[in-house]
């Protein structure tokens, strides 16, 4: 479903991605882990082409993905993102900001952009907050409808970057079930988080990164028990 070939990325001097190659089949949940710089978020940034790359070869579903135009539009439209701040838009309601881009950018009618809307608040546990707006949710609450918006768009593939991190950690596990939930559904995900019981729990595979390189690529059982490289143990031993 995601497909990284030889990917490189510089920022100037900075080699921010180094030699990446990850192939993602469907429905795998990969939890990207690693120290702060190593380029967790600029690796999920250049999977919908927030951000180009110097060389190498990126797919989604099998469509390698176009610098710009039309097409870029549409694999982006495959591919739904969830950041650390909710960035929903503070003069739309709840119901508003999820009927938007499938309104927008997939052309569906009003009706059916409702209807689709209302289910995904519905799945995300927030269906009774529908006409309310951004700043009358906590911050749990928002993210969750975050998430329904990026679903709306019916997406192949979701990437977290750090979803929980800006939240009260007594609503942290709200947006973790739904993910929780999401990768039992069988969604694709590439997920950055702090969070290692929902790692362990959730994620079928870590991708453990350190200056740009990927240095482990492992089960996270074997990740967490037997990590092989020296940066991961050390990573481990900060954080555990
Ligand atoms: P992580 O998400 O793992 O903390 P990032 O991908 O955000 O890491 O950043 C990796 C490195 O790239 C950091 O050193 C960061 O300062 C740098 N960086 C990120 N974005 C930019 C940018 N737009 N321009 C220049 N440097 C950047
Ligand atoms: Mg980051």
């Amino acid at each position: 479903m995601i497909s990284m070939q030889s990917v490189e990325k510089h920022f100037g001097e900075l080699h921010v991605l180094q030699n990446i190659n990850i192939e993602v089949p469907v429905g795998q949940v990969v939890i990207v882990l690693g120290p702060s710089g190593s380029g967790k978020s600029t690796l999920c940034r250049t999977i919908n082409r927030l951000e180009p790359i110097d060389s190498g070869a990126i797919a989604v579903d099998g469509k390698v993905l176009p610098s710009e135009g039309k097409a870029l539009a549409g694999l982006r439209a495959d591919v739904g993102m969830v950041f650390q701040s909710f960035n929903l838009f503070a003069h739309k309601t709840i119901l508003q900001n999820v009927m938007l881009a499938p309104t927008k950018v997939r052309k569906q009618s009003k009706t059916e952009a409702k209807d689709n809307a209302l289910r995904l608040l519905e799945r995300v546990g927030i269906a009774n907050q529908a006409d309310k707006y951004p700043a009358q949710l906590s911050g749990g609450q928002q993210q969750r409808v975050a998430i329904a918006r990026a679903l709306a768009m019916n997406p192949k593939v979701m990437l977290f970057d750090e979803p929980t991190s800006a939240l009260d950690p007594e609503m942290v596990n709200e947006v973790l079930d739904v993910m929780t939930s999401l990768a039992h559904e069988g969604m694709t995900m590439l997920v950055v988080t702090h969070e290692m019981g929902f790692a362990r729990r959730a994620g079928n595979r870590v991708i453990f990164m350190a200056d740009g390189e990927i240095v482990e690529d492992t089960d996270p059982e074997s990740f967490f028990t037997h990590p092989t490289s020296d940066r991961a143990k050390d990573f481990l031993g900060k954080i555990l």
